[in-house]
């Protein structure tokens, strides 16, 4: 008996090699890209045990939950981490970041994330890249939450290893990830004695038996299901076209920002200024007095398909996330969280205008 993800030929080198190629276009990209076999936290934990040690002193930028991961991460190689924690409602400036610099000149090392899904906000990469760039620090960025929904761009940006993922807004399968690595990037692992070697979480071992190879033979089998997988989700984005599928996402974005003022009931856009709020996903903030995560949990009741969670830890009492990305990044998703998310305020005494909500997302989206 056939079955579509059973008995599959493996994935040839040739194959392997052309997905790669196909994310680095989707990157815009010159500098090596490297499909890793795992979870995005396999390349994020990768490049930073490869590129840090007790010689980095690194500045972590802290705007949600992954910040502090990296952190960890950097700590345990022996770095000295300084720490910029920015509210969650809030992005990182650039100005924040050249201040970091003039205290503390001998950063050589920069941790930043993009959009972040489990806070709903988006830093700006590009102005802050060239500060990073004016001091010769290494820029690592997690762009798992924004490839897809917002520009993802390492060369103009300056970016020496973007971490990317396709379970966000691509779309895509979670059990397969990417960096791309800039020459600098390499020097600095090669020069690395602490740096995974013979390890699952060595880029140098993929560089030395992939990439210096020509890319003709793979070092062990590959995760076809998931490299299918990736290569028919970039193919869908060239199809639709990258600019149209980042257009759905910001339109999801700001048409849930309208529509959660218009609803009423005491909602709020949890990220203050639309500037800093990602495309990725839109999170709110319910009144004092309302659990988020009760909620969140009556309107999945109405209708469980509905992309909608609480904030992770404390967060669940005061943060709704609005997922709309991927196959959510529409007027119909957003439409049917606001109106899932109007009745069960208005079942908990608040007052809501579902109608009014409906009109300012589909003023949003069409305009
Ligand atoms: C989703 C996401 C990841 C991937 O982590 P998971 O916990 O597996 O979802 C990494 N970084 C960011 C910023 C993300 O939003």
């Amino acid at each position: 008996m056939t079955h579509p993800f059973l008995d599959l030929a493996p994935l040839s080198a040739a194959r392997f090699a052309a997905v790669e190629d196909r994310v680095a276009r989707l990157l815009g990209t010159a500098q090596d890209v490297v499909i890793m076999q795992g979870e995005a936290l396999l390349p994020l934990e990768g490049a930073i045990r490869g590129t840090a040690g007790p010689g980095t002193t690194a500045l972590n930028v802290i705007t949600g939950p992954y910040g502090q991961t990296f952190g960890d991460w950097l700590r345990d190689c022996g770095a000295r981490v300084i720490d910029l924690t920015v509210p969650f409602h809030t992005a990182v400036t650039a100005e924040q970041i050249r201040e970091a610099f003039a205290e503390h000149p001998e950063i050589d090392f920069v941790s930043l994330v993009h959009a972040e899904a489990a806070t709903g906000n988006t830093n700006p990469v590009a102005e802050i890249g060239e500060v990073v760039r004016e001091h010769g620090a290494l820029f690592y960025l997690d762009a798992v939450a924004s490839i897809g929904a917002e520009p993802v761009l390492p060369d103009a940006w300056g970016v020496d290893l973007c971490v990317i993922g396709a379970q966000k807004a691509m779309g895509g399968p979670a059990g397969v990830s990417a960096v791309s690595v800039s020459e600098r990037a390499w020097a600095r692992m090669a020069a690395n004695p602490g740096a995974p070697r013979r390890s699952y979480l060595s880029l140098l071992d993929w560089r030395e038996r992939w990439i210096e190879g020509g890319r003709r033979a793979l070092p062990h089998a590959p995760a076809q299901l998931e490299m299918l997988a990736l290569e028919a989700c970039v193919e869908r984005i060239e199809a639709e076209g990258p600019e149209v599928v980042m257009a759905r996402h910001r339109g999801a974005a700001l048409a849930t920002r309208a529509g959660a003022v218009a609803l009423g009931g005491g909602l709020e856009p949890y990220v203050h200024e639309e500037r800093d709020a990602a495309p990725v996903a839109t999170t709110l903030r319910t009144p004092a007095g309302v659990e988020a995560s009760e909620v969140v949990a009556r309107a999945l009741a109405s209708d469980a398909a509905l992309p909608l969670a609480a904030g992770g830890g404390a967060l669940a009492k005061e943060m709704i996330r609005v997922n709309h990305y991927g196959k959510d990044a529409t007027a119909g998703a957003v439409r049917g969280s606001l109106a899932a998310l109007g009745a069960a305020l208005a079942e908990k005494g608040l007052t809501v205008d579902v109608e009014a909500a409906l009109r300012a997302v589909d003023d949003t989206i069409t305009a």
